[in-house]
């Protein structure tokens, strides 16, 4: 299959792009796949409604079928037609979050179909906050079911390129709206339960949720490698956007972290690898290695968020076989960030 690739300005959707989403709509409602730039990362689109498509994307990604999709809206009362009902909380949050990166857990009803859902009686709903996906959506009839835009594994695309490398040839078309805003996927929050809780963390974070509801609860999972307990979200429990050299993350003070870094970059290098290092603007200066990178500003964590995925992906690019990574403050965002690095890296941290 040729996978058409079309360039949209999402702060300047002309008429040709219009014309272009129109028939990206169309791809959708044939049964077919176009992925497309949210806030949050890539995503890769077919009919929620759709058995089929959902089993395409499941083929595209390579991603295990047990592992749900999240059905993207682009209007409050569509949301009302496949979901058993509108918990209060839902109305309450999607009055302060969306559209943004919030995805919320409720009971689906008979339009949904279990493949979708990987056969679960719930379903995960959000509103994206990008208006060549909140377009898409209306053009392709309401539901648009959306992991990210990548081979099942791999970090998330934050931008086009990373779409192209890893669905090229499988999907119909791809949506190139630049980069993406956020960076890191969707809080997801679980509404079925008595007391909502968070299932995967992201950039709206518990504190947020907590102004709105009162209580809520985390999934221990997220943070505690060691707790053996099966995550409640069935995605989080795969080995996920790993980069394909090893990530280590060390953990201590900057000096020694610094130190640290260097010291084993050298062993590294000698032994005849290539080795890259995930610093930050204050300590990017600090390092010796083939290639180092900064992710951002610690003073500012959503630049931290911004970046990561990406970097992750052109250590890829460059080939590099052993990754050391600073470790981050998981409070706010930070938590988001550190379940991304942690799952990255396979847990594999040094405490100095
Ligand atoms: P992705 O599509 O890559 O953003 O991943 C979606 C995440 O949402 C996965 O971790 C899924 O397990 C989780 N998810 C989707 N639907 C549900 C659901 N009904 N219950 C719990 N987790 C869900
Ligand atoms: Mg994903």
């Amino acid at each position: 299959m040729e996978t058409e690739v079309i360039q949209i300005d999402e702060h300047n959707i002309d008429e040709a792009s219009k014309k272009s989403l129109q028939r990206a709509g169309q791809i959708i409602r044939d049964g077919g796949l176009v992925a497309f730039p949210t806030e949050t990362v890539y995503g890769l689109g077919g009919d929620a409604l759709n058995p089929d498509s959902s089993r395409k994307i499941y083929a595209a990604k390579g991603r295990p079928s047990d592992n749900p999709l999240i059905v993207h809206v682009a209007d409050f009362e569509d949301l009302e037609t496949i979901v058993k009902e509108v918990p209060d909380s839902a109305r309450k949050l999607a009055k302060a979050f969306w559209p943004g990166p919030l995805t919320m857990i409720m009971n689906k009803n008979d339009r949904v179909p279990y493949e979708t859902t990987g056969g679960l009686d719930t379903v995960a709903i959000r509103m994206p906050n990008n208006e060549i996906a909140l377009e898409l959506i209306r053009q392709s009839g309401g539901f648009i079911a959306a992991p990210s835009a990548n081979t099942s594994g791999r970090p998330s695309p934050t931008v086009a390129r990373y779409c192209i490398e890893d669905l090229s040839g499988k999907i119909e078309m791809i949506l190139d709206g630049g980069q993406v805003g956020i960076g890191l996927e969707s809080t997801i929050v679980d509404l079925t339960s008595d007391v909502p809780m968070i299932l995967r963390p992201g950039y709206i974070t518990l504190d947020m949720l907590k102004e709105i509801l009162g209580e809520v609860e985390v999934d221990r999972t997220i943070i505690d490698s060691n707790s053996g307990a099966k995550p409640k979200a069935p995605g989080m429990k795969y080995r996920h956007y790993a980069p394909k050299g090893q990530l280590t993350i060390i953990q201590g003070e900057q000096s020694k972290v610094v130190e640290y870094i260097n010291r084993k970059a050298k062993e590294a290098a000698a032994e005849g690898k290539k080795v890259g290092v995930i610093g930050t603007d204050a300590t990017k200066a600090l390092y010796d290695a083939d290639v180092i990178k900064s992710v951002g500003n610690r003073q500012d964590e959503r630049t931290i968020a911004h970046e990561l995925f990406k970097v992750l992906r052109e250590f890829d690019d460059e080939n590099i076989d052993v990754m050391f990574s600073e470790s981050f403050d998981d409070s706010g965002i930070g938590q988001a960030i550190m379940n991304r690095l942690l799952k990255a890296a396979g847990h594999n941290v040094i405490i100095l």
